[in-house]
């Protein structure tokens, strides 16, 4: 299929604006215990109002109700419900819309904003619909990832009565991804692309020294220097006694894996997919979000032992990452 034209495509997407995306996403269990207690060990998160009926009915809730930061979880519809069995049917708009912005080459998609307004607590029982509605769709952006546009969807949740009991407006990012230019040799022929560049890290006045570290083949782990505590990532102040002196010492880079995600998509410039993540406790005693090479997704087993490796990932930047140690 030919490519629109950025005014015909524009005008096709601001049409967009204002409908419901499709059928309101109706819960498919009401408001629960169950998935309470679920989602509260999720998040580490142990306030007695979600947790105990009895503390619950202490409390100016009078019962149990549920984290307001649940809302969207009680409709949605899982991955397959809401994007591939829906695939095809037109009063999916939604997907009728990121169909035809990927066929126009931003095949991108990543999510950048979320905010929720709660107007009640919810409590066991309670049964929700989300009307969902595409709010806006900006106009063409460019951004680190490739030029695209952003789309704001925003869902208003009702309960079993039609009452409103909060709403919610999620961004997305749908992007052309960002080509690398083909460099020129002297003689005017095609020289080799250079390898992409990653995202990079956020540097400043609390980190700068940590990666500093890093170039100079050292990783460093802060250290409180009024009482000993190790803490990563750097940040100014002690969790424990809240000093804001420190210092740091340098890790042996012995380390095993405490848990993995391994990603696939969406595929960003500058990665060797599959990319494998992982949180790595040092034997120092902190933990650092690394990547693991040399290692295939099949082979990884949770507190395998890791050794760190500094590797070049791209032109310029040096990371700390870990590999199976021998
Ligand atoms: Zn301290």
């Amino acid at each position: 299929m030919a490519e629109m034209s950025r005014d015909e495509l524009e005008s096709a997407l601001q049409k967009y604006v204002g409908q419901e995306i499709g059928k309101p996403w109706v819960a498919k269990d009401p408001v629960n215990v169950a998935m309470i207690r679920h989602f509260c060990a999720a998040v580490g998160d142990t306030n007695p109002v979600y947790l105990d009926a009895a503390a619950g009915e202490r409390s100016v809730h009078g019962a149990l109700v549920a984290p307001p930061t649940m809302m969207d979880a009680w409709t949605m519809p899982g991955m397959g419900a809401a994007w591939v069995h829906s695939e095809g049917e037109p009063q999916d708009r939604q997907v009728e819309l990121h169909r035809l912005l990927s066929e126009n080459g931003y095949t991108g998609v990543v999510a950048t904003n979320q905010e929720q307004e709660y107007e009640r607590y919810l409590r066991p029982g309670d049964r929700l619909t989300a009307h969902i509605v595409f709010d806006a769709i900006s106009e063409q952006k460019a951004t680190p990832l490739g030029i695209g546009y952003f789309i704001t969807t925003k869902y208003t949740f009702l309960d079993q009565n039609q009452e409103r009991v909060g709403s919610m407006s999620f961004r997305v990012l749908k992007y052309k991804p960002a080509q690398q230019t083909q460099p020129v040799a002297e003689d005017g022929k095609p020289a080799a692309p250079s390898k992409p560049r990653r995202i990079r890290p956020p540097m400043g006045h609390d980190n700068a020294w940590w990666w500093n570290a890093v170039k100079e083949g050292e990783l460093r782990i802060q250290r409180c220097a009024s009482c000993g505590t190790l803490r990563h990532p750097p940040r100014p102040m002690c969790s424990v006694c809240r000093s804001v002196e420190w210092d740091s010492i340098v890790s042996s880079g012995k380390g095993t894996l405490h848990s993995h995600t391994v990603l696939h998509h969406p595929k960003f410039p500058g990665f060797d997919y599959p990319v494998i993540c992982a949180l790595v406790d040092l034997e120092e005693g902190t933990r650092i979000v690394s990547n693991i090479i040399d290692c295939t997704p099949e082979e990884l087993k949770i507190d395998m032992p890791l050794t760190l490796t500094f590797e070049k990932v791209d032109d310029e930047m040096i990371l700390p990452l870990f590999r199976p140690a021998k």
